[in-house]
């Protein structure tokens, strides 16, 4: 087993992180039901916790001056209970061929994460990380390769969305948990931020717009499937048999393919939503015409839709792409045999688009 801080105990310690260091509540990880109680509780009308969720939710407003509907002490008394989280802009790095911009955020702490922004013709996409760095040791990814920091709460997950949308001046019309870190090993507070970015008084994305991938923590894909959100849930799958994976993914130590197969048809009866899954090729590894047939029989059953990545090498780690040939013949294989099948663009490959690397880059002009 190779995943590192597997432990209870650094589970403990990540909590401790997100939860202990302000005893002030968080505002813009409330729900509208909390902060209406809470204005209660301070002895305000509830009326209030609606108006602050507005500016917070809708109007995006960065601290409580720009709520102009809000009396003064009340303004007051938030700054005193709560704290109010916002990143800053660190860089920004926009693709010369098609407009993708990878921003590096800072979080209050003076840790940073990474957030795409792609243009497409039916809306923008934003990618957002979930956590700073990663504990699940993916062997071609560069988010992993100095464990985990730390989880990121529902207001830092929100806040990368926000922030984009008020940089960009324009509307974010899907959202994909496809940065740094592990979505499902942050569970309850991934949730939390489903349910307010996709919340009716909130920017009320629709859950069919977002979607959420793991490396296949098997308990809380069936625990999310319970939840029956309408969310797309996309499984990093990268081979098709166990030991193959095992050799690039090692949470495949943990869980077989037939327990994620399980659990992905468990996934698909509870919400009736079918799971994407995402493949990313490694030339002489996991690309031949063997595997794409074997690929075929585990979407196939599922009617899962399959997303080909070629691997964006990181200069740690010895992988190559592979050639657009062999892609084209891998997909036509999957064609063949009825399988939907879609080539990821490669967006701002110019610009380090592979997870984590602007992030470590970044890092390492710090330490020169
Ligand atoms: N932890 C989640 C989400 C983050 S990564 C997961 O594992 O799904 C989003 C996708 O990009 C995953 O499929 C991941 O395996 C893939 N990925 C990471 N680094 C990559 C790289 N260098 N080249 C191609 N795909 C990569």
């Amino acid at each position: 087993m190779q995943i590192r801080a597997e432990s209870e105990g650094v589970m403990d310690e990540t909590r401790r992180k997100i939860d202990k260091p302000e005893e002030k509540k968080d505002i813009k990880s409330l729900t509208l039901e909390e902060l209406k109680q809470d204005m209660e509780k301070m002895g305000e009308k509830s009326f209030r916790g609606k108006q602050l969720y507005e500016w917070l939710h809708i109007k995006l407003a960065r601290d409580y001056e720009e709520m102009t509907n809000l009396p003064k002490n009340l303004k007051e008394k938030c700054q005193k209970r709560y704290t109010l989280t916002s990143l800053k802009q660190i860089r920004v790095q926009e693709s010369a061929q098609d407009g993708t911009k990878k921003f590096l955020f800072q979080l209050g702490d003076g840790n940073t994460v990474e957030s795409v922004w792609m243009k497409y013709k039916h809306g923008n996409s934003v990618c957002i990380s979930s956590q700073v760095g990663c504990r699940m040791g993916c062997a071609f990814c560069a988010s992993t390769l100095d464990g985990l920091e730390r989880s990121l709460r529902p207001s830092e997950m929100l806040e990368q969305i926000y922030l984009i949308t008020r940089l960009t001046g324009e509307r974010v019309a899907n959202v994909v948990v496809m940065g740094t870190g592990e979505p499902l090993d942050n569970y309850d507070n991934l949730l939390k931020f489903i349910r307010l970015l996709t919340d009716e008084n909130g920017l009320h994305i629709s859950q069919r717009s977002v979607t959420v991938s793991t490396c296949g923590l098997v308990p809380q894909m069936k625990k999310l499937a319970e939840e029956r959100l309408q969310i797309t849930l996309a499984l990093s799958l990268h081979a098709t048999t166990d030991e193959r994976r095992r050799k690039l993914m090692p949470i495949a130590n943990k869980y077989s393919l037939e327990e994620l197969m399980e659990a992905c048809a468990y996934y698909r009866e509870k919400t009736g939503r079918r799971v994407t899954f995402e493949y990313s090729l490694v030339e002489g590894v996991n690309d031949s015409c063997q595997e794409a047939q074997a690929l075929a029989g585990l979407a196939g059953p599922l009617n899962c839709h399959v997303n080909l990545i070629p691997v964006n090498p990181i200069k740690e780690r010895d992988f190559q792409a592979s050639s657009s040939q062999q892609i084209q013949s891998f997909k036509n294989k999957l064609e063949k045999n009825g399988i939907n099948v879609t080539i990821r663009r490669e967006m701002g490959r110019d610009i380090d688009g592979a997870c984590g690397q602007l992030r470590r880059r970044y890092q390492g002009s710090l330490e020169v």
